[in-house]
């Protein structure tokens, strides 16, 4: 017996029933399934979670398929990183491997004495160490201040700030043979609380994996191997593979291990923004000159497939007014990836299984919804990428005329609801955040959630449906707040670890499940309450981007008394304002008119539904041409973080005026084409 929803009021029936349908226990035993083994991209165990994601998706009434995509994968053989002394013997050697648990048994398999980076080149090389902090360029510009010599050197850097690939990328402009990443325990370990299995927190051998692709230059396979006849990645990304990921080997290694090499280190005191959590004194190296330090990488190239698998529910709108829209997960993990991502499996499968229950009932989408389980995120978005691209062009192309994309990576890691995403977007959210309560408050989620849509970067399988599609996104997760969550990328990351510190009841499970199925309902519409205006708030979006036009003049403040012209802009993101008001009240007309608008709405859905595709730049971002979006991506150091207006701000940060000028203008153009298109007909 079904309880009566809560909060009925404000909901269609079917959001009613939608609602009551995700459980804790089903969501707990989902994720007990797909954690049971490792399931590493391109894996046998990969393949057996796709199967069982596939089947899941069947059980709840939903077609669904395999699809893999032929990509670059590596596999780790070897590795070693040694203290040795000038007669060559080894003084100290690092563990390289993640402790066994006894209260947490998964702990205990092959790739825990295997930690590795994706995409690292094998290599040995012997040579002193530097500490370049996160390895960000104004570190490396430190060191370079205070005479410390990164050519010839092994890069030592810590995670946090900025994607790890772009450390690889930094340390390897600097001159470094290697590079080694250590999570220092100030942004994941003992400084942020007790560590696992006593608390959530990253204990003292844990390692964090991950890729080092070259994230803020392209997203996706660096080979593309999927593409039918072979496309040129240096045709598509203006980057060849060899430019894509580095060419020095690269590890990452613990703290525990860390402290070893660290402890090593001559050279003066290290500034203090370089100084992290451990109890020692940190310097800026080079080793002391008795000792020298070993490095030795061997890692396994690979092109094989991964597998995705997309599940349908056609909407009965015809196929050429058909406005789909995507929800994605990645499935593929670093070892079990309870919160990373599966945690995120596990919600889709409830929404899933709300949606087949909606369909026995009746429901029918207007809209046709894709389910998405992607595989090969953790190397580089490869899965989600393919599918976008192949996808994406072309007139009969499923994306073409795509409405939104849904992404949810990190379920729940913490209690903290965030969201990246388009502004067009936001309304709707806070729409669908008051009908969902948060797990400890019993409030609603709209009363705890700041209102604010953080701008989308990268990390994610969003990537290249906002970023080179051009279709509005929102990525969202429960957090811990202002930290990575511990087990991060980690054997640690475990059924148990959920269980027992990320969310023991599995309520904050059942909530996302919730605002995801919800929100997917409202854009999808249904075809009882018929044809209505797409719930997208344009003005939010033009209110956006009058806020990136002062941010971006604001960061010149301080630069050498440049001048830009910032009109042209302005003047765009103002007819981009009226032509949104404008907009809005179309649409409460169209409302009003009901179901004998149905051709009036069917064009107004096409003009603003597809609208954000004008943002788009047919020759991309300056320098890295796959990101087409004029209003955000990743910035060029961060990889994580975005940068809005990034033509124009990485030209700004680069002093190249002429091209800040020249952006600011290709983005006006965009914006005045984006006011066009909301109200002449297309
Ligand atoms: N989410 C993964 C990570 O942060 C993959 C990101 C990427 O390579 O694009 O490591
Ligand atoms: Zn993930
Ligand atoms: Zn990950």
């Amino acid at each position: 017996v079904r309880k009566m929803s809560q909060s009925a009021a404000g909901l269609s029936w079917e959001e009613s029933v939608f609602l009551d349908i995700p459980s804790n226990a089903s969501a707990r035993a989902s994720l007990e399934f797909i954690t049971r083994k490792p399931h590493v991209a391109g894996t046998p165990g990969d393949l057996h979670m796709a199967q069982y994601v596939r089947d899941a998706f069947q059980r709840a009434g939903i077609s669904a398929e395999l699809d893999p995509q032929k990509v670059l994968l590596t596999y780790p053989i070897s590795s070693a990183l040694q203290l040795v002394d000038g007669t060559g013997r080894v003084v100290s050697a690092a563990k390289l491997a993640e402790d066994v648990l006894q209260t947490d048994n998964t702990s205990d398999t092959w790739w825990r004495n295997h930690t590795f980076n994706a995409y690292s080149p094998s290599g040995d090389v012997t040579a002193p160490v530097v500490y370049a902090n996160f390895g960000l360029p104004e570190d490396f510009a430190a060191l370079k201040a205070a005479g410390v010599q990164v050519r010839g050197a092994i890069a030592l850097m810590r995670y946090g700030k900025c994607f790890r690939g772009l450390k690889a990328m930094n340390a390897q402009k600097a001159g470094a043979l290697a590079a080694v990443i250590y999570s220092d325990p100030e942004q994941d370990g003992f400084a942020k609380g007790s560590v696992y299995p006593y608390g959530p927190w990253r204990p003292e051998s844990s390692v964090q994996r991950g890729s080092i692709q070259f994230i803020s230059l392209c997203a996706g396979d660096p080979t593309r191997a999927y593409a039918p006849h072979g496309m040129d990645v240096e045709e598509l990304c203006g980057y060849s593979e060899k430019e894509l990921i580095p060419q020095i080997p690269v590890l990452p290694i613990s703290y525990g291990d860390a402290a070893i090499f660290l402890d090593s280190l001559g050279g003066p005191e290290a500034p203090p923004s370089f100084r992290g959590a451990l109890n020692i004194t940190y310097r800026t190296g080079p080793t002391e000159t008795k000792y020298k330090v070993h490095l030795q990488v061997a890692n396994h190239f690979q092109s094989s497939p991964v597998w995705n698998v997309i599940g349908k529910i056609p909407g009965t709108l015809p196929a050429e007014l058909d406005q789909p829209v995507v929800l994605g997960n990645h499935r593929d993990a670093w070892i079990f990836g309870a919160a990373d991502p599966n945690s995120g499996t596990a919600q889709l499968l409830e929404v899933a299984k709300g949606l087949g229950e909606l369909l026995q009932r009746g429901w029918r989408p207007l809209r046709s919804i894709f389910l998405c389980s992607w595989s090969g995120e953790e190397y580089g978005l490869l899965g989600s990428t393919a599918w976008g691209e192949v996808n994406g062009d072309g007139q009969r192309a499923v994306l073409k005329r795509a409405l939104a994309y849904l992404n949810v990576d990190v379920g729940v890691s913490g209690p903290h609801f965030r969201v990246a995403g388009t502004p067009s977007l936001a309304q709707l959210l806070a729409g669908v955040l008051g009908h969902v309560r948060h797990p400890e408050s019993q409030k609603p989620l709209s009363e705890q959630w700041s209102g604010k849509l953080y701008s989308l970067g990268s990390g994610s399988d969003y990537t290249v449906f906002i970023d080179h599609l051009g279709i509005p996104s929102l990525d969202m997760s429960f957090t811990p707040g202002n930290a990575q969550y511990g087990v991060y990328h980690s054997v640690y990351d475990s059924f148990t670890w959920m269980a027992t510190e990320g969310d023991p009841n599995f309520t904050y499970h059942v909530a996302m499940s919730q605002v995801w199925g919800l929100t997917t309902l409202r854009l999808a519409g249904s075809t009882k309450s018929g044809n209505l205006p797409l719930p997208l708030n344009l003005t939010i979006q033009a209110q956006a981007i009058q806020g990136y036009i002062a941010e971006a003049q604001e960061s010149l403040n301080g630069t050498a008394q440049r001048k830009l012209w910032f009109e042209p802009l302005e003047q765009a993101s103002e007819a981009f304002l009226r032509a949104a008001q404008h907009a809005s009240a179309e649409a409460d007309r169209l409302r009003r008119l009901g179901p004998s608008a149905f051709h009036e709405v069917v064009a107004f859905n096409n003009r603003i539904g597809l609208l954000e595709r004008s943002f788009l730049m047919e020759s991309g971002l300056p320098g890295r041409k796959w990101f087409r979006h004029c209003l955000q991506a990743p910035g060029l150091y961060t990889g994580y973080g975005a940068k809005t207006f990034p033509g124009i701000n990485e030209a700004i940060s680069a002093e190249e005026w002429d091209l800040a000028q020249s952006q600011i203008k290709a983005c006006a153009q965009r914006i005045e084409a984006a006011a066009a298109s909301i109200t002449e007909p297309n």
